[in-house]
């Protein structure tokens, strides 16, 4: 009989029913019967995971539908009864989704990683309406829209805002024309408005200079010219108030974006730094301009030596090269000037009220009325006598402030009389005891923007209300008034970054050092092996809107792996060594053995090992007790050895008379042909002292998460979250010889490598010494190198990195010798990240 090609009206009818059972309609219930494509794999889903059984939606019934037709790159039962739960289970909702979560697996080879999976397919998203009209007006508000002609580069741009991925298109569209309607009247009035204006010959001000222009297919964008920094104005596009402003702008600056990053200097940077430091030095550069690193030092009180260095190094570290490096305080005789012709202007004025007077004058804690204090109407004269007397140190600190006459009645609390300078009588380090008198942020911040001719003051949001000071004091003082525009913090969950509770976890010996690998701060991923490269792609594909980006730590770790899995070479590691001797060798055989460090990357070479009767697997890789799902090692069992021309088989074992540990395996190597080719393959290392092999490794640090709970930031008694047993040491693991070389190399072009980036940065920047004062931080190539440029995979176990409490003499040999351990030298390892997340177990 040939075989059957349609199947008959009967077949088809029993096939709809079985189909109506999991809830579709007749209509579709027969339509996926008919369907060739569908019909066959919709009937194996229904059967393999009893759907008729489960209360399917009919909704959630047509997104099965669609899944069935099995998507080649996804061949297992156990992947697609993940996402069928997800489905049923009301999580993946969209066939969005449902495409997403077949991409996250054809990505991401099991196990799952459960939050991962529910970011990638955006499981658990949802807005309110209200929500997402706040989101779309404060868009709006931050990237200099002004009229109908931006409605689609706002869409756009919100649409790759990634919290907004998942939102309805169609909603977000519709709340964008109507927040467009609420700010700029309707379209059609919009547009009668312009051809009125075209017929009179009113010059607009060209779009070039007022942001967005039309936008492009995202896809082929950067993330620095789309959505919120892809909305900001063109240099000489932020208004002045007088026009020469402008004018002398754009010859101090050619027309080139400049920026700046001005962390203040008292403490480490920490992770949330880095997306400041992507966005000031990235936008600049993407553009073609320049970024200063400006020290922010206007509190004598809080600010310490260490922190200056190393904040440049970090920097560096990042791979951005500052253009000058600045002080606030370079500024303050002239900061001082403007503060006396502030006064002068009758727009400042000394007030000696009390600091619970100023509070009480603003309202106090009840929002009650605002009063202007006596001091607010005093003359001009007045005022600049006492603040004479303030520079002079004739006042005590808190006595007499300098504050700004701004406006009272405004609704913006930062336009309540700011306080503009004060009494401090700390030394400063730079300046000593010069001065007793110190600008505030409020005063200084704007100006020294000004001064340096800043084109995109960027910051983070929580300044947003302190724009509108910002603006007034450019204003009042007829300066050069830079636009300051607001970004969204990254705030990361799962660790803790503030700097007096970190400061309390090293006093309290919790943690070692700021730069302890379970911290967050920018030192310690550099310490732990975080190559900065993976820091900067990971702040990158996050995306830069106007929203705070709150991230668990474990999702960095996830773009740690990918970053490491083709720029890393591998090398074979044992961490928790097992002997093996394999007895069908002579004692002194010797094989050499080569193998790629790479599999997929022939560039990295290959390194030789030696094969030897006694060989050492990592114990895990040995088992009393066989099992049909079990492919490595066990009595009678045969595994194959990575780069070993052949396996071996147990043939027996020795053990611990007393623990009954075993200490040791007896194998047969399977070298007579008859073997076939295994199902798996381990890594080893051979014992052979002529070669030095093994290596020796005398600590390996596995770091698993520092707190107990997802939010330790916001737990009241973060000590008691430490986790006991975040820090993990394992003696005694072994390397291959090939480390030695690898190590070299990797130390030899680091140091290169960061010679010629520092001597191409000090052609081109200025950051080789400050003026006259050369105790300040400057470019070197030293802080660049580290232990921590050594990292590779050990095979099947994880990603490790040379820690910088290893001495390795042999690194400082000449290029010829071959590289031998010296005596006193000693490795110890860190583990940067596992290979794969484990499930319910931080990495
Ligand atoms: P923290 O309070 O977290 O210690 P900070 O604001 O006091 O931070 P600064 O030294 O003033 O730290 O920061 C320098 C720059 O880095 C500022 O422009 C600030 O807005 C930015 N920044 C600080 N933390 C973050 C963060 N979590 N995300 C993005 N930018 C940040
Ligand atoms: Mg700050």
């Amino acid at each position: 009989m040939p075989p059957k090609l349609t199947p008959t009206t009967e077949e088809i009818d029993a096939l709809a029913a079985k189909f109506e059972t999991i809830g579709l309609n007749k209509a579709k219930a027969k339509d996926a019967a008919k369907s060739p494509k569908i019909a066959e794999p919709l009937k194996h889903l229904v059967e393999a995971f009893k759907l008729s059984e489960r209360s399917v939606s009919d909704k959630q019934a047509s997104l099965l539908v669609y899944f069935a037709p099995p998507s080649s790159k996804l061949p297992s039962d156990q992947e697609r009864g993940y996402i069928i739960d997800k489905i049923i289970d009301g999580k993946l909702k969209s066939t969005d989704q449902v495409n997403a979560a077949i991409k996250y697996f054809e990505a991401h080879p099991p196990p799952v990683d459960n939050s991962a999976f529910d970011y990638e397919c955006g499981v658990g998203f949802s807005i309110t309406p209200e929500e997402l009209y706040a989101r779309v007006t404060s868009y709006i508000a931050a990237n200099a829209v002004f009229d109908w002609s931006s409605l689609s580069s706002v869409i756009g741009g919100l649409k790759n805002t990634p919290d907004l991925r998942w939102a309805s298109p169609l909603e977000l569209k519709n709340t964008v024309e109507k927040a467009f309607v609420d700010t700029f009247g309707s379209k059609e009035e919009a547009l009668a408005k312009l051809k009125a204006e075209k017929a009179k010959d009113v010059k607009k001000p060209t779009p070039k200079a007022l942001g967005p222009e039309t936008v492009q297919e995202p896809s082929t964008k950067t993330v620095f010219e789309q959505g919120f920094l892809g909305a900001l104005h063109k240099p000489g596009g932020n208004p002045q108030i007088k026009p020469e402003l402008r004018e002398r702008h754009l010859t101090a600056t050619g027309g080139q974006v400049w920026t700046r990053f001005p962390p203040e200097p008292n403490g480490y940077l920490h992770i949330g730094h880095s997306k400041a430091i992507f966005v000031d030095f990235g936008y600049a550069a993407h553009h073609g301009g320049k970024t200063y690193l400006r020290y922010d030092d206007t509190n004598p009180e809080a600010e310490e030596g260490k922190y200056f260095e190393s904040i440049l190094e970090t920097v560096r570290w990042l791979g951005y090269e500052p253009w000058k490096i600045t002080y606030s305080s370079d500024y303050f005789d002239q900061l001082y000037g403007l503060a006396v012709e502030l006064i002068k202007r009758d727009k400042g004025y000394v007030c000696l009220c009390t600091p619970e007077e100023i509070h009480a004058n603003r309202g106090g804690e009840k929002s009650l009325t605002r009063k202007a204090c006596s001091h607010r109407m005093r003359p001009v004269a007045d005022s600049l006598a006492d603040f004479e007397k303030m520079k002079e140190g004739k006042f005590a600190p808190g006595e007499a402030v300098l504050r700004m006459k701004q406006d009272l009645e405004s609704g913006n609390p930062q336009m309540w009389d700011l306080i503009a300078y004060r009494v401090l009588l700390s030394p400063h380090h730079r300046t000593g005891d010069r001065w007793k008198v110190y600008p505030t942020y409020d005063f200084t911040h704007c100006l020294v923007d000004s001064f340096e001719n800043i084109s995109h003051s960027l910051c983070t949001a929580e300044f947003i209300l302190s724009r509108e000071s910002y603006d007034w004091l450019c204003d009042a003082l007829e300066v050069y008034k830079p636009r300051q525009s607001e970004f969204g913090r990254l705030s990361v969950t799962g660790t803790i970054t503030s700097k007096r509770k970190i400061l309390k976890m090293v006093k309290e010996g919790y943690i070692r050092d700021w730069d302890d690998p379970r911290l967050y701060t920018l030192i310690a991923l550099r310490r732990r092996g975080v190559p900065p490269g993976a820091i900067i792609s990971f702040i990158s594909t996050l995306g830069v809107s106007t929203a705070t980006t709150s991230i668990q730590v474990t999702r960095l770790e996830q773009s740690i792996r990918q970053h490491l899995e083709n720029s890393a070479p591998r090398l074979l590691m044992v961490l928790r060594p097992l002997k093996v001797t394999i007895e069908n060798l002579e004692e002194d055989h010797l094989s050499m053995v080569e193998k790629p460090l790479h599999p997929k990357v022939p560039e990295f070479g290959s390194s030789k090992v030696p094969f030897t009767r006694t060989i050492y697997i990592e114990s895990e890789d040995f088992r009393l007790v066989d099992s049909k799902d079990y492919f490595r090692l066990a009595p009678g069992k045969t595994v194959g050895l990575f780069g070993a021309p052949y396996p071996i088989t147990c043939t027996s074992y020795k053990s611990d008379p007393v623990t009954g540990a075993v200490v040791e395996v007896i194998a047969r190597l399977e070298n007579s042909g008859q073997a076939k080719k295994p199902k798996t393959f381990i890594q080893w290392v051979a014992e052979h002292a002529p070669s030095g092999s093994p290596i020796r490794v005398g600590e390996t640090r596995i770091f698993h998460q520092l707190f107990k709970s997802d939010n330790p930031a916001a737990s009241p008694d973060y000590l008691a979250d430490i986790n006991p047993d975040s820090l993990e040491v394992v003696k005694g693991a072994l390397l291959e010889t090939g480390f030695l070389t690898l190590a070299k190399k990797l130390w030899r072009d680091a140091v290169a490598e960061s010679k010629a980036r520092t001597e191409k940065a000090l052609r081109e920047n200025e950051t080789g010494v400050h003026g006259t004062d050369d105790d300040t931080p400057h470019a070197t190539s030293d802080q660049l190198v580290g232990k921590e440029c050594i990292r590779f995979q050990g095979l099947r176990v994880a990603y490790f990195v040379v820690d910088k409490d290893s001495k390795l003499k042999f690194l400082e040999e000449s290029d010829d010798v071959v590289p031998t351990l010296r005596d006193g030298d000693t490795i110890i390892l860190n583990r940067i990240v596992s290979l794969k997340e484990d499930a319910g177990k931080t990495a």
